[in-house]
């Protein structure tokens, strides 16, 4: 049995400041606000380098000293890799702007980046004596949770809103959670979680209601900026639902400087959402710092269909401390994003990917973003797992094959 070292000194209110300490299992605060991870940095910089880093496997694991996980045997693996991060030339050429850098984080296991948050809690939950989990989903939480479970050997119960896509609802199921389909939105799904813990001795596994998914979330900062020779790029566009990436990411750039690895220079944030479900978007131009629940959400990125986030004032946060912002896109632009995209690029962007294209392209106009500034789109998730429009022609082969149809095609 292999003992990680951990760095982990305790855990910290996010909202109050209050000190929790490690060890233990938690999950929101006492002020009902997300919980998050401190470390002894000092001890980190001391104990690896960039270098060190070197030796060890292309996958997220490889940033332990910077992860919470104590006992290597804890750690459950379905073939993590670090995600490529991929030039978009054409069409950084035809929008006439600064380099844009597309990571695809759909290369993961399970096909999304929920794969990197519930990797870091099914860990945390199997070494906190965890054996059974639920949680709410737009369906790739949940596909990931499933699986990172069955792997563990942990029970888990998925509550989806009913029109969730059917390939996650099958994914998930067919994974091993036990999955409920309910007739409303992720939040009321949500609601089911929270109010059973009692009755069904389960842990809640939601967004940001545990420490330990921010970690594992994080872990896409730590990468891109190695991957980048430890600088950031300049503007980050990420599709922002619950907010977990946005925030772990902002939260991986300051420890990575704590470490000395990188310097104080950030990108600018960008919180991108769609049009039908827009509260941070509206809070960011409302210079809240709060999100009022968004009433009848409705888009087909079903993965930032988050009408209340519990993290809503982090995302704010981090959107105006980077000098970022908060931006709301159309479906139809999401979908012609998504086509451009892949007819150029040969990358099948999901939805929620092809809306921080869709940003990039209306703010590029607007100019909030600067055509010399090279930007960073985060696809989310295989685009695989999303119906795709038929766009294919039928040949008839009781009849001559018509060769200048298709020709013509
Ligand atoms: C969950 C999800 C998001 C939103 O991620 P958060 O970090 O929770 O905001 C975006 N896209 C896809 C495909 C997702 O599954």
């Amino acid at each position: 049995m292999q003992e990680f070292s951990t760095f982990v000194t305790h855990l910290e209110c996010s909202y109050t400041g209050k000190l929790y300490p490690a060890n233990q299992l938690h999950g929101l605060s006492e002020a009902g606000k997300p919980l998050l991870v401190r470390y002894d940095m000092e001890g980190i910089a001391k104990a690896v380098s960039k270098n060190d880093l070197q030796q060890r496997r292309p996958e997220f694991w490889r940033y332990r000293e910077l992860l919470p996980v104590r006992k290597s045997e804890n750690v459950v693996r379905l073939g993590e890799l670090m995600t490529p991060i991929l030039p978009a030339t054409k069409l950084q050429q035809e929008l006439g702007c600064g380099e844009i850098l597309i990571k695809d984080e759909g290369r993961l296991p399970t096909g999304s980046f929920k794969a990197r948050g519930l990797a870091l809690a099914v860990a945390m939950a199997k070494e906190l004596g965890v054996t059974r989990m639920a949680m709410p989903t737009n369906g790739n939480a949940g596909a990931a949770l499933a699986a990172y479970c069955s792997r563990a050997g942990i029970e888990t119960f998925v509550f989806c809103p009913e029109d969730t896509p059917k390939v996650n609802i099958e994914e998930i199921a067919f994974q091993g959670a036990k999955t409920f389909l309910a007739n409303g939105y992720i939040n009321d799904c949500g609601k089911i979680v929270g109010e059973g813990k009692a009755a069904m001795n389960w842990f809640d596994t939601s967004t940001l209601k545990e420490p330990y998914r921010i970690e594992g979330k994080k872990t896409m900062g730590l990468e891109l900026a190695e991957q980048m020779h430890w600088t950031v790029p300049d503007v980050i566009l990420y599709p922002t639902g619950g907010g977990t990436g946005l925030i772990g990411m902002w939260k991986a750039f300051d420890e990575l400087e704590a470490i000395g690895w990188i310097g104080p220079k950030r990108p600018r944030m960008v919180a991108v959402q769609a049009e039908g479900c827009a509260p941070i978007v509206q809070a960011y131009d409302a210079g809240e710092r709060h999100a009022e629940p968004w009433q009848n959400a409705v888009t087909i990125a079903s993965g930032i269909r988050v009408p209340a986030a519990v993290g809503d004032f982090l995302i704010l946060d981090a959107v105006r401390e980077s000098k970022g912002f908060a931006v709301a896109v159309s479906d139809d632009a999401i979908n012609e994003a998504q086509r451009e995209c892949a007819l150029k690029e040969g990358i099948l962007l999901c939805p929620e990917g092809a809306a921080t294209l869709a940003a990039l392209k209306q703010e590029l106009v607007t100019g909030r973003i600067n055509p010399n500034e090279q930007v960073m789109l985060f696809n989310c998730a295989t685009g695989l797992k999303y119906p795709m429009e038929s766009e294919h022609k039928s040949i008839d082969l009781s009849k001559p094959i018509d060769y200048d149809f298709i020709s013509r095609s």
